[in-house]
């Protein structure tokens, strides 16, 4: 069979999405619905409350801080912290991180991410200058979290992590990814591994920062309308919560029919010359938020060619992340170095269709189309190049 690319049919005939969002729906979820609309309490109420509690109770963390999306709470964050210096971040990582930093009004400083890992590479860090660190879990690993701990005491400044793709990982330790740092934020958000729909949690073992962020979230007022700080409205809905709540039983479940997908693609995939996966920690378990791979020059085909290959099959593809912030139009203004691993990063890596609902005979048939693209590389490679 000729791949699509030299005019061969299709692998998919519907468009394979990247993601699909993992939902529980059933009877219960819908008389809960009708509960909540029922009670007249529909935002940061008792469904709220309880959410907080069981994420408490499954991540092992004392505090859990429910907020209407994962940007809110690393803004609300920041701005408890009361930061008075620069906030290093990874230049490879979502939007979010970054902008969250200068919503706060505190200089970004790009850090380079290690292409082997694709999480911050803690040696890039400057010796100090820094009031924090915000690194991220990147598809869902979990960051170099010793090394971290140890620049950030260096430098007098505090450690938190975006864990926007990391709910259900694990570090080398064995604890769940929301334990570490002085707070880690997560979020709920369609393509990630537990959604509310919009959403997101910090997790602090602070109590007094946890109490501050339940004020910031109501706009910094704590009660009496005297605001003390310049909260926001960050309030999760109770829907949400709902949603939350009758996911997280299902959500162990989940979590290992994702891997299992995963080892399906790393199985089949680890032959095709070029392409070479993300290292996990040793010890640590990704919550693998995202499957991608690096498409290296031995495969025949750029990251961006065999994107267009797969894109002719009807295959969703993304090219996480690219560009990387510190080549965004945002950030042309902050000064940066070379970034040699986030620049590979950005040029190499493909993210490929993954959701915990995700057929076995799709993961095979998206591998064979792989393997048959790179079976054709040289002809597609002339090819695409002709045209261009
Ligand atoms: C999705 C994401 C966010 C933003 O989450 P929202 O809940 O959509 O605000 C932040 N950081 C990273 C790394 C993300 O992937």
């Amino acid at each position: 069979m000729r791949p699509a690319a030299l005019g061969g049919a299709p692998a998919f005939d519907e468009q394979l999405p990247l993601i699909r969002p993992s939902l529980a729906t059933d009877d219960d979820l819908l008389a809960g619905i009708g509960a909540v609309l029922d009670s007249g309490m529909i935002t940061n109420g008792a469904e709220v409350r309880r959410f907080e509690r069981l994420v408490a109770e499954f991540l092992g963390v004392p505090n859990v801080v429910a907020v209407s999306n994962a940007t809110t709470g690393l803004l609300l964050l920041l701005r408890c912290l009361d930061l008075n210096g620069p906030v290093v971040v990874p230049s490879f990582t979502f939007i979010a991180s970054g902008h969250a930093v200068l919503w706060n009004g505190l200089p970004v400083v790009f850090a380079d991410s290690d292409p082997r890992t694709a999480t911050i590479d803690p040696s890039s860090l400057p010796d100090n200058g820094f009031s924090a660190i915000l690194a991220t879990h990147t598809y869902g690993s979990p960051c170099a979290v010793d090394e971290l701990s140890a620049r950030a005491e260096r430098a007098g400044a505090v450690l938190l992590f975006d864990a926007a793709h990391g709910f259900g990982a694990r570090y080398p330790d064995g604890s769940q990814v929301g334990a570490k740092g002085l707070a880690e934020v997560f979020s709920l958000s369609p393509t990630k591994t537990l959604t509310t729909g919009e959403g997101g949690l910090i997790t602090t073992a602070d109590d007094d920062l946890a109490r501050q962020l339940r004020v910031a979230r109501e706009y910094g007022n704590p009660g009496n309308y005297d605001s003390v700080l310049l909260g926001l409205n960050g309030r999760m809905t109770e829907i949400a919560a709902l949603l939350g709540n009758s996911a997280l039983p299902r959500f162990p479940g989940w979590l290992e029919q994702r891997h299992s997908l995963v080892e399906r693609y790393v199985k089949s995939l680890a032959d095709v010359p070029g392409l070479s996966f993300q290292e996990i920690p040793a010890g640590a378990v990704s919550s693998y938020k995202d499957f991608t791979v690096r498409v290296g020059s031995d495969f025949g085909l750029t990251r961006d060619e065999l994107a267009a290959c797969l894109r002719a099959e009807r295959i969703s593809t993304r090219p996480y992340f690219d560009p990387p912030l510190h080549r965004q139009s945002v950030y042309a203004d902050v000064p940066t170095g070379p970034l040699p691993g986030t620049e590979e990063l950005s040029r190499t890596m493909i993210t490929l269709p993954l959701s915990t609902h995700l057929a076995a005979a799709a993961v095979d048939r998206v591998c064979d189309t792989i393997a048959r693209v790179h079976e054709h590389s040289a002809a597609i490679a002339q090819t695409l190049r002709r045209t261009e």
